[in-house]
């Protein structure tokens, strides 16, 4: 996984082991599929842990969509909820909604340890990302809370974001934010307090990025609280934008 802190030297040194190890994973892994092809984790074919039919069928949010939450509406201007109360982040965009393919293979990736399932997700926001640009110095994944990555194992927006560092080359920074405050599933609240359950639940530990851009990358949004809370600790240590990427924006309707 990257660290863009790594020394040079450092960086010298590890680079034959790790290159030794990524061939060797990558025979273990062609090995593994060879003995037990993957299978579509929707429809159960035998081919690809996401089938070209059933991907085919992820219907991509496109716009005109709302400039900041990145919902679609009937024209780019703000939605009534962002008119409302606009969001302290300059903008979130989701590849998709939260349904069928798109549903079930997030599903599996967060709650069944599909890990693999980062390869093909992640290409769906490298993708998006190379049809529509978004400012990012860096890409930082937003994170779980210690407890919950203990009991996960690891955390799904970091698998993604390495996905996208992987492709388009952009430095990952998985440790620049930390949660600092456990809070409760999101699921049942309304907009308010979903607001204040992640209010100040995230902290920037690094003060070098004060100037640049960063993008946050996130499984799912719903009502952007979270991606906001954490621009919110982002901007207070200097960043200048804030956008976010989300896989999944999921339809939302007040409790
Ligand atoms: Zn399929
Ligand atoms: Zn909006």
């Amino acid at each position: 996984m990257a660290e863009t802190h790594d020394l040079p030297w450092r960086r010298a040194l590890g680079s034959t082991s790790l290159d030794l190890r990524r061939s060797w994973q990558a025979t273990t892994e062609g090995l593994l599929n060879l003995l037990f092809p993957p299978r579509c984790v929707v429809c159960h074919r035998s081919g690809d842990l996401i089938c070209s039919a059933c991907q085919d069928e992820i219907e991509l949010i496109r716009p005109p969509v709302c400039p900041m939450c990145g919902q679609a509406t009937s024209a780019p201007r703000l939605c009534p909820s962002c008119r409302r109360t606009p969001l302290q982040i300059d903008g979130i965009r989701a590849v998709a909604y939260l349904e069928g393919t798109l549903r079930t293979a997030i599903h599996r990736f967060k709650y069944s340890n599909t890990r693999p399932l980062a390869a093909p997700l992640g290409r769906l926001a490298s993708e998006y990302l190379t049809h529509n640009h978004l400012p990012a110095d860096v890409i930082v994944p937003v994170p779980l809370h210690p407890q919950r990555l203990r009991e996960r194992g690891y955390n799904q927006a970091t698998l993604v974001a390495n996905e996208i560092h992987k492709a388009l080359d952009i430095p990952l920074m998985e440790n620049v934010l930390i949660r600092v405050k456990s809070t409760i599933p999101q699921v049942g609240l309304n907009a308010l307090e979903r607001r204040e359950n992640v209010e100040g639940a995230f902290r920037c530990t690094d003060s070098g990025l004060k100037g640049r851009s960063v993008l946050l990358v996130d499984d799912v949004c719903t009502t952007g609280a979270t991606l906001e809370a954490c621009s919110i600790a982002l901007r207070q240590a200097g960043l200048r934008l804030v956008w976010g990427l989300v896989l999944a924006r999921e339809s939302w309707h007040q409790p």
